[in-house]
């Protein structure tokens, strides 16, 4: 089968063709040409709104998901868009961040190992190092937390952990319902202040629903 065919079965992005894969030995890696089907209006990453083109970038390498112990790398020559809103602006790419090096897919397949191992671990299993598996939790958390939704919240618990040496603690707060458990914030310190923003994050409207609350005796708490 081809590398192709199974590319566009598991990644495939309207707009955008897999052109050819090649094995490059020295390297141990494996580079796919992507480019833009013929006819496909660039995106602007402004305001997400198809646009003219204007010129071509030079080319960029981005990391996909290892195979067979080689690594993967999508190459792409970016366009850049004239856009009637923004002006000149790079385009949006449908599987990659611009600041990026890997792909959105590789963020995530990180990510998903880094909740089972070690970051260290991780890195090392994919021949990738600690930075890009801390840069892809980084997105994914980041990307979790802009789309979350706190709903309605009937039952939360509040404790502390101590970390690092000395006397260090952070303040954490469980959604504890039978439906729904998870973890809700994390805050610094163990004070009354602290606990404080979680209030605030949540807001007046989730904090009416709330019925009851799981704490110990730890007086800022209280
Ligand atoms: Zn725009």
């Amino acid at each position: 089968m081809l590398l192709t065919r199974l590319l566009n079965a598991c990644h495939h992005f309207p707009g955008f063709v897999y052109e050819g894969a090649r094995l490059c030995e020295a390297t141990q890696s494996i580079e796919i040409d992507v480019r833009p089907r013929k006819g496909s209006k660039p995106v602007c990453s402004c305001c997400n709104q198809p646009a003219r083109g204007y010129d071509s970038l030079t080319e960029r390498r981005f990391e996909f998901i290892p195979v067979w112990g080689f690594a993967v790398f999508l190459l792409y020559t970016m366009r850049r868009v004239d856009c009637r809103d923004c002006g000149v602006k790079v385009e949006a790419l449908p599987w990659a961040n611009g600041k990026h090096t890997l792909t959105r897919a590789y963020m995530i397949f990180l990510a998903q190992w880094a909740r089972k191992l070690s970051w260290k671990e991780t890195a090392q299993s994919f021949r990738t190092s600690w930075e890009k598996v801390f840069n892809a939790v980084e997105w994914v958390v980041d990307w979790g937390l802009a789309h979350r939704e706190l709903g309605t919240i009937r039952a939360f618990g509040v404790d502390e952990i101590q970390y690092g040496r000395g006397h260090k603690y952070l303040t954490l707060v469980y959604q504890i319902e039978a439906g729904c458990t998870r973890l809700l914030w994390v805050g610094q310190e163990r004070t009354k202040e602290s606990f404080a923003k979680f209030f605030a994050m949540i807001g007046e409207q989730v904090c009416e629903k709330v019925e009851f609350v799981c704490s110990d005796m730890w007086k800022p708490y209280l």
